[in-house]
C-alpha cells in the first residue's frame, strides 16, 4: 500500500496514515496522500502487465488507500457509449460513462468499495451513513455483503425508490427532519458512538477515482469531462486521478472538466463565476434532482480546484433542462436519474451557446445514475 496520509485542504496541515482520519482539527476537508515515486517504481516493474488488463476498478489498486479488496461486487469497468444522436445537436464527439451500470446504479458503488473494505481492515462491526439516497443505499449493500451493520440517516425528500432499495439491503434507515446538511450532521454525531462514519471522506474519493483512470484508457484523447456536483467528491476524485496518471507517467495531456450544478442548488458553479476563493453555502437547496441538492457541499473547495486546475468551467441547469436532457438520454437508450441526467444538460446548454466550446471535440458526459431510482414522470 502506498497511501501515506493525510493533507488538510483548507488549512494545509498533514497527518500520519496510522490512525483513521474523517476531518481535519481546523474542520477543513482531508485529501490522501501518497508516495508517488514508489508507485512510479511499481508500475515499471509491472507496466507491461499492467497494461494489458482491461480497465476496471481494482486494476487501479495501487492509487487505493486499503491493501486489498476486502469487498467488491464487480463495480466499475463501465461502458464508455459513443452518443448515437446529440454529436449532431452539438457539433461534438460525445460520450457517456455509463455509471448507471454500477452495481446498486450509481458511481457511489466505486467509493463503497474502497470505504467499506477499509471499515473491514479496521474491523468495523458498525457503519453510519448520511445520505441523498445513492450514497446510502451503495453503502448498505456493500455493508450487507460485509456481514456489517449499517444505519443509514436520510433527509426528507429522499425519493421511495431509493428507500426501498436501502431497506431492501437490509440497513436501518434513520429519517432526518431537513436537508442532506441535516442528516450530515447527525451520522457525524452517531459516529463518536464507535460506528465507522462512511460518506463524503477521505475514503470514498479515493475510490471514486476509477471513474477518472478508466476514462483515461478509454479514450486517451478526451478533451472535455463534464460532471455532475453535488458535494463535489466525484469530480475532485476525477481530477485527482487525471493528475496522478501524469505523475505517474501513464497520461500526457489531461482533459478539462466541466462541473453541472442544479440552478437553485450551485454554491460551487456561482463561486467559480465570482472568482472566490470560499464557497456560500445555500440554505434551501430547491431541485428536483436529490442527488445533487447538497447546499454545503463537503468537497466543495476540492471542487473548485479542479475546475480551476484543469482550465474548465462550471454551469447551472434547471429542472427543466435536467428533465429534457432525461429525454435526450432516453432517445438514445438510456434511462438517468435527475442528478443523472444532469451533466448531459449542461453540456447540451453550454453547445447552444454562440461560441460552442465543444465544437468539433471529444466530450465525455458522466451518466452518473439510474433512472430506476427516481423515476421519471
Ligand atoms: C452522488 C451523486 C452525484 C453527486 O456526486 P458528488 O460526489 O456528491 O459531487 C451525482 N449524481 C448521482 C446519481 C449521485 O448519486
Amino acid at each position: 500500500m502506498f497511501a501515506i496520509g493525510y493533507r488538510c485542504f483548507r488549512c494545509g496541515k498533514t497527518y500520519g496514515f496510522g490512525k483513521m482520519k474523517y476531518r481535519c482539527e481546523c474542520g477543513g476537508s482531508l485529501d490522501m496522500r501518497y508516495d508517488y515515486v514508489k508507485i512510479r517504481r511499481e508500475l515499471r516493474k509491472s507496466g507491461a502487465e499492467f497494461r494489458k488488463q482491461q480497465p476496471s476498478h481494482w486494476k487501479y489498486k495501487i492509487f487505493y488507500p486499503v491493501s486489498r479488496a476486502s469487498v467488491t461486487m464487480g463495480e466499475g469497468g463501465t461502458p464508455l457509449l459513443p452518443s448515437a444522436g446529440i454529436g449532431r445537436q452539438t457539433g461534438a464527439k460525445i460520450f457517456f460513462k455509463m455509471e448507471s451500470a454500477n452495481p446498486t446504479g450509481s458511481f457511489k458503488d466505486r467509493g463503497s468499495a474502497v470505504e467499506i473494505s477499509r471499515a473491514i481492515e479496521l474491523e468495523a462491526k458498525r457503519v453510519v451513513c448520511a445520505t441523498t439516497g445513492n450514497m446510502g443505499a451503495s453503502v448498505a449493500a456493500y455493508c450487507a455483503r460485509a456481514g456489517i451493520h449499517a444505519k443509514i440517516f436520510v433527509p426528507d425528500n429522499t425519493p421511495k425508490e431509493k428507500l426501498s432499495q436501502i431497506l431492501a439491503y437490509g440497513a436501518e434507515i434513520k429519517h432526518v427532519r431537513g436537508t442532506y446538511e441535516d442528516a450530515a450532521i447527525a451520522a457525524e454525531l452517531e459516529s463518536r458512538r464507535h460506528y465507522f462514519l462512511a460518506g463524503d471522506y477521505p475514503y470514498r474519493g479515493e475510490g471514486e477515482k476509477s471513474v477518472g483512470f478508466e476514462t483515461i484508457e478509454q479514450l486517451p484523447t478526451t478533451d472535455y469531462i463534464v460532471c455532475p456536483i453535488g458535494n463535489g467528491t466525484l469530480i475532485y476524485a476525477v481530477w485527482k486521478a487525471l493528475k496522478e496518471m501524469k505523475t505517474v507517467g501513464l497520461a500526457k495531456k489531461l482533459p478539462k472538466l466541466v462541473g453541472v450544478q442544479a440552478e437553485r442548488c450551485n454554491p460551487v458553479a456561482r463561486a467559480f463565476d465570482k472568482n472566490e476563493s470560499r464557497i456560500e453555502p445555500i440554505m434551501e437547496p430547491r431541485t428536483f434532482a436529490d442527488a445533487i441538492a447538497c447546499g454545503n457541499p463537503i468537497d466543495g473547495l476540492e471542487a473548485l480546484s479542479a475546475l480551476r486546475e484543469s482550465k474548465g468551467f462550471a454551469t447551472s441547469v434547471s429542472d427543466p433542462e435536467i428533465r429534457s436532457a432525461i429525454k435526450v438520454l432516453g432517445s438514445e437508450g438510456i434511462y438517468a436519474e435527475p442528478g443523472g441526467a444532469a451533466a448531459t444538460a449542461g453540456l447540451l446548454k453550454l453547445a447552444k451557446r454562440e461560441k460552442n466550446v465543444f465544437a468539433g471535440k471529444k466530450v465525455v458526459s458522466v451518466v452518473s445514475g439510474h433512472g430506476l431510482k427516481h423515476p421519471f414522470r
